[in-house]
């Protein structure tokens, strides 16, 4: 059964100091480059005192807020995920020894990392990764050793952004299971809920100068929870999106969306879930020493698809119908779950405003259109398409983009 304690800001400190003297790197929140963003700290000080976050489609600003909170803003710019598959692994290095080769092993992984203010969402993402990482045939060796020494510190968010919807996909605002130690932080007079997760936080917990929580600190603590629930930006229909996804495969709606996309790849980048990477190799000028790296990729990037003779998915609208099936429906039937976890970066991030949850109602409505239209009103050219649309959904007319069903 978890422990619930009450520490102050010294107990905070206490706690970074302790898992410090454990050996972690503690990464948590910061201000830098008016962004809030993960990064090694050291001391409460470090964290960002008073600073909250306005984040709309395509817009991010960082505010004061007129309390002392630390942890009084959504979700970061960057999510956990770099901490732990970092987006440049080198997977080994080689030198060339006469007419034979020296392949050295794989760089040292860093000290472990004690990952402190991580939000529902992102632990969610944690989840997911290690589903796919670590619970399939083929173990991520790299994901592993990092995920293996980490230290969860989740945080109940009480003022999530505009753009956040965890509450639909039930990942937040309070932390689900996973995170060593939990912390809902109160204010007047400032403190923080601990609950623990795991034998490792019970472990922490007992070593700092805590107090019991009292049932007035954990009424305080729902009412957090009630008050985030109530400010969650945007909502998303969950029951059939599966179904949605796929019956919605020749919508013309990734017309709509391919012409605004800009194929820029920043929705994939801060998506704590989205795992894709290719492979590169580097050589030094001389040609003996030789790296091979793993790096982030994007199912938006036309090279991404590419297969003998050609890339499959030349459009952006066959692009970005991939990236949201996958990860709204076909992610479900690979790995049981949503790839998503309704942190809302991909649309803060998109410099386009281009909204995953506007998408989905726009796929919705026209789901519905679909079926209260007679099917000789639907085969007529939808506005501004300049050509008729065939039963199997292809478009003649020589204005008109290509469908996804004709350019995959
Ligand atoms: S798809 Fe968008 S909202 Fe969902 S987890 Fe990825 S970045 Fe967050
Ligand atoms: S949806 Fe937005 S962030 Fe994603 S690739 Fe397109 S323009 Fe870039």
């Amino acid at each position: 059964m978890a422990t619930c304690a009450i520490l102050d800001l010294h107990g905070l400190q206490a706690l970074m100091d302790a898992l410090r003297g454990r050996g972690y790197r503690v990464i948590g929140p910061t201000l830098r480059d008016g962004a809030l963003v993960l990064a090694d700290i050291t001391s409460v000080e470090d964290l960002p005192r008073g600073i909250g976050d306005d984040q709309a489609a395509g817009h991010y600003r960082t505010r004061a807020r007129a309390d002392e909170a630390l942890f009084g803003f959504a979700a970061t710019a960057q999510s956990a995920k770099p901490a732990l598959f970092p987006p440049d692994q080198q997977l080994w290095s080689g030198t060339r020894v006469g007419d034979g080769y020296d392949v050295s092993p794989r760089e040292p992984e860093p000290a472990p990392v004690a990952l402190l203010g991580i939000r529902g969402c992102d632990l969610a993402a944690i989840t997911i990764h290690d589903t796919v990482l670590l619970g399939r045939g083929a173990i991520d060796a790299h994901y592993a050793t990092r995920r293996d020494h980490a230290f969860l510190i989740a945080i109940t968010c009480a003022t999530p952004a505009g753009t956040c919807f965890c509450a639909s996909m039930g990942t937040g605002p309070k932390p689900g299971e996973g995170a060593d130690l939990t912390l809902t932080e109160l204010l007047d007079p400032h403190r923080f809920l601990v609950e623990t997760g795991t034998p490792a936080g019970e472990e922490v917990l007992a070593e700092l100068a805590s107090e019991p929580a009292a049932a007035a600190d954990l009424a305080a603590a729902e009412a957090v929870v009630a008050g985030a629930v109530a400010q969650m930006g945007r909502q998303v229909q969950t029951d059939d999106l599966r179904d949605l996804l796929y019956a919605s495969a020749e919508s013309p709606r990734w017309n709509d969306v391919g012409e605004r996309c800009l194929a820029c790849t920043n929705c994939t980048m801060v998506c704590p879930t989205c795992f894709c990477t290719s492979v590169e190799d580097v050589s030094d000028l001389s040609g003996d020493v030789d790296e091979r790296h793993r790096v982030w990729d994007s199912c938006f990037s036309m090279e991404y698809s590419r297969l003998h003779g050609g890339a499959v998915r030349t459009s952006t609208s066959a692009r970005y119908r991939q990236w949201l099936t996958h990860k709204l429906a076909a992610w479900t039937d690979q790995f049981g779950m949503s790839g998503c976890v309704g942190c809302g970066r991909c649309i803060t991030w998109c410099p386009a405003g281009i909204d995953l949850t506007a998408e989905v109602a726009a796929l919705r409505e026209d789901a519905t259109h679909r079926e209260t239209t007679p099917a000789s009103a639907a085969l007529a050219a939808p506005p501004g398409t300049g050509g008729a649309r065939t039963r199997s959904g292809t478009t003649t007319g020589s204005a008109t983009p290509p469908t996804p069903s004709t350019d995959r």
